[in-house]
């Protein structure tokens, strides 16, 4: 056998069982296959499929392409099936094949094959775990009527294409606003179904802060699909087994015919439990930084264990495909060569796509910053182009959170029309090398207009996080600012838009027009009380800002800036 060292050594042929094949699982025997080229591998998985692309489910339910292969081959064009395994890769692939208990002392695998009924018993050098999650299906009268459904496996993506190429569904209720709900949602509106999310919290995709989430709801809506938020499914209402309405917690009753169950996953442990190994604090399969399990001898990847979240070091649950591969990786390494490679644990870095819209996010949010660093963290907003106006820029609305001592990065949110996966991506890098909003302030990120402003979005808003550390900018969120509002309270509001603008959309919250080209001759426009409060915003707060600075220059000493502005006021609008 030859060892990563290099060195050839004698040792008796190892066996390595995975159980579970479609991210981690098949990710562990790849790499177990490249460092070990006699070890036995086995993956041995209960579903039909193998390698499934799940993160892709959506897309194929949605018509985004039509072969269901695609979401099986490699980037070559080959279905990863059991011939595939064993040809390309020399792993042996057992479809519908159960593990049912593993035998830890003996160190044996009972395997049930589903189709014939017959159990045998697998004996393994290495075990390693990669059993997923299961979706979470809480006890809801009517949750086994035909037409509920979730979107977990290849199965369910079948039924939901075929619930789109037959066309005869007309409403369909999502029932949950995370991740797959949304990703759902687009899905089932693009094959003409009428949409209702209902979600339980006051918001949908709570990776987001409340602001940006309002900010996808409001195009969720302005695509003609339905949000009812603060609200949850009582039953599931049928007639001769067949699903025809949801009632909600509140009472309302609505009509569909088909319901999508996305509330969430729950690590599929059932095999660790019964096998004595340690479960984490989230309910997931506890693994050290080996992805070694209690056990030395099995290793476990992907939705089924509990990681660490590197800023705050507690524990996480984190069901990501990036993730289970990464993991899988490091198993696959150390189950062939020892304790060598590490996974150090996660940020929570995630991204979807609504619409014409993307939200991502990465690191912690504001609540979370601020449970874990009670006194010192300070956020801001910044909605800009992601490119030039003349290469069509799109919108992208940040928000940023960091320690307000030192300034180090904890958590980036983005969504919009722009290119927020670059955002995500780039603030992602920020939090794992622990840079700080300085570090930030002069990266050299690539530039040329068809791709990026010459001062990169992510730049600009490390710039604004600046300006308001070092008290050149005081910032006020849209949230406090309808606070004000509903309070009765009546602040100055300095609108430094172009009448042109200010016609085609206006807040209505008792605005003044200043241009900021005619500012500076239209101050006694302005209170004469140098201390009252007056807010500056715009459509996305440059020229907010550029006002603002000018009236602290003349001596007002209680001036604001929208953050965010305009773009990401996330209330109804006079126009
Ligand atoms: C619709 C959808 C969209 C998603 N989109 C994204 C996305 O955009 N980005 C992202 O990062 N993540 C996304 N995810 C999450 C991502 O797909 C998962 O994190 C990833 O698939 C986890 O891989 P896994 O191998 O750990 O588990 P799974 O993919 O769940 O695979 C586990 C496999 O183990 C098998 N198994 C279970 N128990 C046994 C047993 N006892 N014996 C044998 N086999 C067993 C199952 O049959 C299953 O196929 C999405 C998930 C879904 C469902």
């Amino acid at each position: 056998m030859i060892h990563g060292n290099g060195k050839a050594q004698q040792s008796p042929r190892k066996r390595i069982v995975v159980v579970g094949g479609s991210a981690a699982g098949p990710k562990v025997a790849a790499r177990a296959r490249r460092l070990d080229e006699q070890a036995e591998i086995v993956i041995i998985q209960k579903a039909p499929d193998l390698s499934m692309a799940s993160c892709g489910y959506p897309y194929y339910v949605g018509g985004v392409f039509d072969n269901r292969n695609l979401l099986l081959t490699t980037p070559a064009g080959v279905v990863r099936d059991p011939s595939f395994y064993l040809k390309a890769k020399g792993i042996v692939a057992r479809t519908e094949a159960e593990a049912t208990s593993i035998d830890r002392a003996k160190k044996t695998v009972t395997v049930l094959d589903l189709k014939t009924q017959t159990q045998e018993e697998l004996a393994y050098d290495k075990l390693i775990l990669a059993t997923g999650a299961t979706p979470k299906l809480p006890p809801i009268p009517g949750i086994r009527l035909e037409g509920v459904t979730t979107l977990q496996s290849m199965q369910d993506a079948d039924f939901l294409r075929r619930v789109r190429d037959e066309k005869k569904t007309k409403k369909a209720v999502i029932v949950g606003g995370g991740l797959i709900g949304i990703e759902t949602c687009e899905a089932l509106h693009l094959a003409g179904i009428d949409i209702t999310i209902v979600e339980l919290l006051p918001q949908i995709l709570t990776f987001l802060d409340w602001q940006l989430a309002k900010l996808v709801e409001l195009h969720i809506r302005s695509k003609g699909a339905n949000v009812i938020l603060d609200n949850g499914i009582a039953e599931f209402l049928g007639q001769d087994g067949r699903l025809v309405g949801v009632k909600l917690a509140n009472g309302t009753e609505l009509e569909c015919d088909l319901a999508v169950v996305a509330i969430g996953v729950n690590p599929n442990t059932q095999l660790a439990r019964d096998a004595g190994l340690q479960i984490g604090k989230t309910g997931g399969i506890l693994v050290d930084k080996f992805m070694q399990t209690s056990d030395p001898d099995i290793y476990a990847a992907g939705d089924c264990v509990e990681t660490t979240n590197i800023i705050t070091g507690e524990q996480a649950y984190a069901p990501y495909g990036d993730l289970a591969n990464l993991q899988g990786r490091v198993a696959g390494e150390n189950a062939v060569e020892g304790d060598t490679a590490t996974f150090p644990g996660t940020i929570q870095t995630g991204i979807c796509k609504i619409f014409d819209y993307a939200a991502g996010s990465t690191g912690l949010s504001e609540s979370a910053a601020r449970a874990a660093f009670p006194d010192g963290v300070e956020t801001v907003l910044n909605a800009s182009l992601d490119k030039p106006g003349f290469m069509d820029g799109q919108l992208l609305v940040t928000k940023l959170v960091v320690e307000r001592s030192g300034g180090r990065i904890l958590g980036a949110q983005c969504i919009g029309p722009g290119d927020v996966s670059k955002q995500i991506a780039i603030w992602a890098m920020a939090i794992k090398g622990n840079l700080t909003v300085e570090d930030m302030a002069n990266a050299d990120l690539p530039y040329a207009p068809p791709f990026s402003l010459a001062i990169d979005h992510s730049i600009a808003t490390a710039h604004i996080m600046q300006n308001k550390l070092t008290g050149r900018m005081k910032g006020i969120s849209a949230v406090e600012v309808k606070r004000k509002l509903d309070a009765g309270e009546k602040p100055f509001f300095l609108d430094a838009r172009g009448p042109d603008e200010y016609e085609q959309a206006r807040l209505g919250i008792g605005e003044h027009l200043i241009p900021l080209g005619a500012l500076r001759g239209r101050l006694n426009e302005l209170p004469a009380d140098k201390d009252a409060e007056i807010i500056c915003f715009c459509k996305i707060s440059l020229r907010g800002y550029e006002a603002a600075r000018a009236l602290m220059g003349r001596g007002w000493t209680n001036v604001k800036v929208m953050e965010g502005a305009i773009a990401a006021w996330p209330y109804p609008r006079e126009k």
